[in-house]
């Protein structure tokens, strides 16, 4: 009898030694080459067009119409040239990823084509767009939701194809991507960080805030994958028994890459590097056939569109391999998860770090007033930067033993406490004289020249500072990480800004500045101490303590939402401007909505999968064992038959009350799903899901993967882990 899944372990053992080279060439020679950069765009825009483009970019405002159409001539002609005869808006709506409507570069006049693209079609479109989700703002039957320019990222070509980064936002102008809030959110902040440099520092115009992210991923044979339909139909493994060996030996950590994935690499980096992004780091990950890659940082906005660009990139090159790539954050139970580390910080157009220690008293005052600032924030916002972070997908990864747990704390090492805590129990007038050059210095706390160590590092944070930047780790494989950076941004924007309102007003009743910062900055030391964890956060213990320190210890992801509407949120993002009250139950509506699809669509998957591959593989192996039972009763004697027989009888009993089972959970699943359909609101079908349909996929899994055990290989028709894992 045919056996998919070992026509399957055929192919992908071809795959193996499929012979591909890697594309050559120096990565000067084609840095950035499908990318209309500003050097590009003097060969065709003018000068003129460009000053006021440049000008607008670059202080933040609305680009002027008028622009556009100068702009857009040049733009078609350098897409043109390279060979594009289509452009695209190319937006990020909610349900994740990118989205793309393709137009081409021409128009009928009068019977007669004319290659036209005019600077309407490059500042805004209306994208058919009636099934992108809103949660509401946009009835469908309007279905107005337009996507206009971004042109503070460039331009680029995929294939014949010129995209153009824009928002997307409704007709009444609503948010309904991740892009516009991003952006508004790092106005915001950059805003707010360059008032609060002014303290230190007059010549400081601009503050940028930083994104430098860190891709895991997995590989997966494409014949493998595609002979697992829990895989194609929802990125991850609904069932699978552990493979006798996984990541124990923890040796293919940093191991050497294996052929035919450095090949897949190479292609990969060489395809990014030519859509400008700067990917720079390789490496293999803990789990087998995980591997990570990740770009010099850049600002947030165009660091953000460049990992969506990546991930897409990544499955198109995987495919070319025989290789799927698996972004989700946990395709396999047993076995590390996939991140996405998000590395932050603030720089000023002086170029300096604002979050790295300075080389004198006074920088390094400023470095922890943006310290202190943050960890405020953090603090204070702590349930909102979790449910930022939180997803169907990402909900597998959190909490379990492997990855940041589902509490934010932050780890800032040992030598930042230090200072902290010295700075906590300093006297004000006493630590603060300044020097004949006027130069503070801090007495008893004296802030040391900060060096620091960067190894002391803390893999179970979730929040890391390491050095010279924080790491949001937290975030999720597949996640844009727009929705986490946003949130940190307003976060830390409304923080400054209560900060400096508070300074100024110490200021302006007579208190010496450097007294009115180092008092503050000593209050926020002590009030969001609750923040600070140094140790294992994998621990119970952790848990236990966190909860007493009051910082969110929820776990279920739709109720980790809520968060979103708190009235602190409420107030803090409508504070900042990034995002109004109207946006955000919008939002969350998708998320809880989102979130019960996922779940429903891998119960209706597990359901599928045990019902046709599972219970008849068990079956077959049960007729089998019975068609020997009767055999041995034929030739042996009543005795003989008896202890023959009896390790068979065992057998065919546990798959009998497995499969039992199986058939049973099946049943209360459907029924569960049925009445959590019935539920009023999207909310109360998210909860039903997560609380009762989830503790039946995994009560079903188990006795799945008991069968997988019991069962003769030969018949079974699902890849197993240790060929998913262990096939490169
Ligand atoms: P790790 O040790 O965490 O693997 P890497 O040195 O590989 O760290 O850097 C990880 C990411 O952090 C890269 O994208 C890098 O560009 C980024 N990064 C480094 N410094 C900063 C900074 N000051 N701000 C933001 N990102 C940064
Ligand atoms: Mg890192």
């Amino acid at each position: 009898m045919a056996n998919v899944r070992f026509d399957a372990l055929k192919i992908a053992k071809e795959h193996t030694s499929v012979d591909v080279t890697a594309p050559k060439g120096k990565v000067k020679e084609y840095f950035a080459s499908d990318v209309f950069t500003r050097e590009r765009m003097k060969e065709y825009i003018s000068e003129e067009v460009l000053d006021l483009l440049f000008d607008d970019v670059d202080s933040g405002r609305t680009i002027h119409r008028d622009i556009a159409g100068s702009v857009a001539i040049g733009m078609r002609k350098w897409a043109m040239d390279h060979g594009a005869t289509h452009f695209t808006h190319w937006f990020q709506p909610l349900t994740g990823g990118t989205a793309e409507k393709h137009d081409a570069f021409f128009t009928i006049e009068d019977g007669a084509l004319i290659e036209e693209f005019s600077g309407n079609a490059l500042y805004q479109q209306e994208p058919d767009a009636s099934s992108f989700p809103s949660g509401g703002i946009r009835n469908t039957f309007e279905a107005r939701g337009y996507s206009a320019w971004d042109p503070s990222s460039p331009v680029f070509l995929i294939g014949d194809t010129l995209c153009i980064p824009t928002v997307f936002v409704a007709y009444t102008g609503e948010a309904l991507d991740y892009k516009t809030p991003l952006i508004r959110s790092t106005a915001s902040l950059c805003h707010a960080a360059r008032e609060v440099c002014g303290y230190f520092d007059k010549q400081v115009k601009h503050v940028h805030a930083n994104l430098g992210w860190e891709q895991e991923y997995f590989l997966v044979d494409e014949a493998l994958y595609n002979a697992r339909p829990d895989l194609m139909l929802t990125g991850r493994t609904l069932m699978g028994h552990n493979s006798a060996k996984n990541q124990q030996l923890e040796d293919h950590y940093f191991g050497a890459i294996p052929a035919r994935v450095l090949a897949f690499m190479q292609e990969l980096e060489y395809e990014a590097l030519r859509a400008g992004i700067p990917v720079r780091t390789r490496h293999n990950e803990v789990a087998p056939n995980q591997f990570e890659m990740a770009p010099v940082f850049e600002n947030v906005n165009l660091a953000n569109d460049h990992n969506l660009l990546v991930m897409s990139i990544m499955e198109r090159v995987a495919q070319k391999h025989h290789f799927r790539v698996l972004l989700h954050e946990k395709p396999y139970a047993g076995v590390n998860g996939s991140g996405k580390h998000c590395n932050w910080s603030l720089s000023t157009n002086t170029g300096v770090n604002l979050l790295a220690p300075g080389k004198n008293p006074y920088q390094n005052l400023q470095f922890i007033t943006f310290l202190v600032n943050v960890l405020m924030a953090v603090y204070k916002y702590n349930g909102l930067l979790k449910a930022s972070i939180a997803s169907a997908t990402n909900e597998h990864r959190l909490g379990a033993n492997e990855a940041p747990p589902a509490i934010i704390s932050v780890f800032l090492g040992k030598q930042i406490s230090e200072v902290l805590d010295k700075l906590e129990h300093a006297k004000a007038d006493e630590a603060i004289i300044i020097n004949a050059k006027k130069e503070m210095k801090l007495g008893v706390a004296n802030i040391p020249e900060i060096l620091l160590d960067n190894t002391d590092r803390n893999r179970t944070s979730p929040f890391a500072f390491t050095g010279n930047r924080f790491e949001f780790r937290a975030v999720g494989s597949s996640a844009n990480c727009g929705a986490a950076m946003l949130a940190l941004n307003a976060a830390v924007a409304e923080q400054l800004m209560l900060f400096k309102q508070e300074v100024d007003a110490r200021i302006e009743s007579g208190e010496p500045k450097e007294k009115a910062l180092f008092e503050l900055i000593q209050r926020y030391i002590i009030a969001c101490k609750a923040i600070r964890f140094d140790g294992n956060g994998y621990s119970d213990e952790w848990k236990a303590e966190a909860a007493q320190r009051g910082l969110n210890c929820e776990t279920s992801v739709p109720v980790i939402i809520d968060q979103y509407l708190t009235p602190e949120t409420i107030k803090m993002f409508d504070f900042t401007g990034v995002l109004s009250e109207a946006e955000l139950h919008s939002r969350c509506e998708v998320k809880w909505e989102t979130y019960t699809k996922k779940i429903q669509i891998e119960s209706r998957v597990l359901g599928d999968l045990v019902l046709n591959h599972v219970l008849p593989a068990a079956k077959r192996y049960q007729t089998m064992l019975l068609q020997n039972v009767l055999a041995v009763k034929q030739v042996f004697s009543a005795d003989e038959t008896a202890s023959l027989n009896e390790r068979d009888y065992d057998i065919i009993r546990r798959i009998e009350s497995h499969s039992g089972a199986i058939l049973e959970g099946v049943d209360k699943m459907t029924e569960a799903r049925h009445k959590a359909n019935r539920q009023p609101d999207e909310r109360s079908k998210a909860v039903a899901y997560h609380d009762t349909i989830l503790p039946l996929m995994a009560e079903i899994r188990t006795h799945a993967d008991e069968l997988e055990m019991i069962v003769d290989d030969e018949m079974w028709t699902l890849p197993k882990y240790r060929e998913l894992l262990f096939i490169h």
